[in-house]
């Protein structure tokens, strides 16, 4: 059972929210075996289905994978892994209790949770609770019940399809599926901050697809598989990725050998906006996203944010931009891109840093110094040579 979050308080669009939800999904689990997916009542139920077999080597759906993607799919409040019983008591004590054994054998205390959709059958939540909490003592005598902090909580639903027992409630990724709020095209890094920032926007419902310019020689080949190992831990949230890549290094030795060493920085990040601009489509992209943090280094003061603004053709989104590089690093953890960014390849940005970057540039002196040079010409060169590559 995989429960909607914000999804269920949509109001007359819901259907459209849950459509999305289920395409996602279904691309998820798709090398996972054969599942049915029905919806009702803000729950939708992926039912395995035996004997059916997807790619030479997979017979039975495997269960325990699917649990784990669902708990990255947007749009899901919680996931259920349930037992499916008849609605009649006695067989639901008699096959469910040995179903539970591997959650209560170790445990210490427990407490039952029931919930009945279906009032016709009858017994009522306080007597299913009493009744299932005294089978479950009789059968696992060292268990205590704890009724506000117990080890685990067996869930019992009375459905209208069928009662659902489960002994976890697993938390679902939250958020509102992707695709649900259009498209933007994300600044990928090889750092940590960026990919953080795909997911954050992700889970507001925006499928995104990412730019990533790169400087050989010198950035090296391990700093693009890098980029890619990226890409591929992102699909998990973000359902699928187009990178486009762009070679950047006629550009930046254009901007070191003409520009002054201190706005090498923000005129190269301006650059970045540019090739943005040329390669978005309308249709498919209504926002830039990065991962900037203000005032984490010199391109990202206020001064150096409005300067980068200036060239872009679409709103950017800093979702970061109020955080700790802390708390970044914590999302990072969690959504398991922390240890690919730490490896230490160079990326194009690192490449002819300056030593005293500009933390206050004017529009208009950048504006001069870049009127010197025909930057956009060479930002439009490597974009028409960029690649692309699906994930
Ligand atoms: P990150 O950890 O994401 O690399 P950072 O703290 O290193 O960020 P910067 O290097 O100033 O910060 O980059 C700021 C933002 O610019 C990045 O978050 C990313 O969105 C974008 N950016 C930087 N370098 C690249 C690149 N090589 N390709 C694409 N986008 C980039
Ligand atoms: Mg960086």
């Amino acid at each position: 059972m995989a429960k909607y979050g914000e999804i269920a308080l949509k109001g007359l669009n819901k259907r459209t929210f849950e459509e999305i939800l289920v395409k996602n999904i279904r691309r998820s689990l798709s090398d996972l075996g054969s599942f049915e997916y029905s919806r009702a009542q803000s729950t939708l139920y992926i039912t395995p289905q035996d004997n059916t077999s997807v790619g030479a080597n997979c017979v039975r759906p495997q269960l325990d994978e699917a649990v784990t993607r669902l708990t990255k799919v947007f749009g899901l409040g919680a996931i259920q892994k349930c037992m499916v019983l008849p609605k009649d008591f006695d067989i639901i004590v008699k096959q469910g209790i040995p179903y539970l054994e591997t959650s209560l054998k170790h445990a210490k205390s427990f407490k039952v949770e029931a919930k009945r959709a279906d009032k016709t059958f009858p017994l009522n939540t306080p007597a299913i609770q009493q009744e299932l909490g005294g089978a479950i003592l009789s059968a696992y005598p060292h268990l205590q019940v704890n009724v506000h902090n117990p080890e685990v909580t067996v869930i019992l639903e009375i459905r209208d399809k069928g009662a659902y027992l489960n002994p976890k409630r697993i938390t679902g990724a939250g958020g509102i599926p992707v695709g649900s709020s259009g498209g933007a095209m994300l600044m990928l890094s090889g750092g940590i901050d960026s990919p953080v920032a795909a997911y954050m926007i992700a889970k507001r419902g925006v499928k995104i697809d990412a730019v990533h310019f790169q400087s050989p020689p010198y950035t090296s080949e391990r700093a693009l598989m890098k980029v890619h190992s990226l890409c591929e831990k992102l699909t998990k949230y973000l359902v699928e990725i187009r990178l486009n890549c762009i070679n950047f290094t006629e550009v930046q030795e254009a901007i070191r050998n003409n520009c002054p060493e201190d706005y090498s920085t923000v005129i190269l990040r301006r650059m970045m906006i540019k090739a943005a601009n040329i390669l978005y489509d309308n249709k498919r992209h209504g926002a830039l996203i990065t991962g900037e943090s203000l005032g984490q280094v010199a391109s990202q003061t206020l001064q150096a944010i409005a300067c980068t603004d200036n060239a872009a053709e679409l709103p950017v989104l800093r979702p970061l931009i109020g955080m700790d590089k802390i708390e970044i690093i914590d999302i990072a953890r969690k959504i398991e891109t922390f240890d690919i960014s730490t490896l230490p390849y160079e990326d194009c940005c690192t490449i002819f840093t300056p030593k005293h970057p500009k933390t206050k540039p004017k529009l208009h002196e950048i504006e001069a110094i870049e009127a010197k040079f025909d930057y956009d010409e060479l930002v439009k060169i490597a974009c028409n040579q960029s690649t692309v590559k699906f994930f």
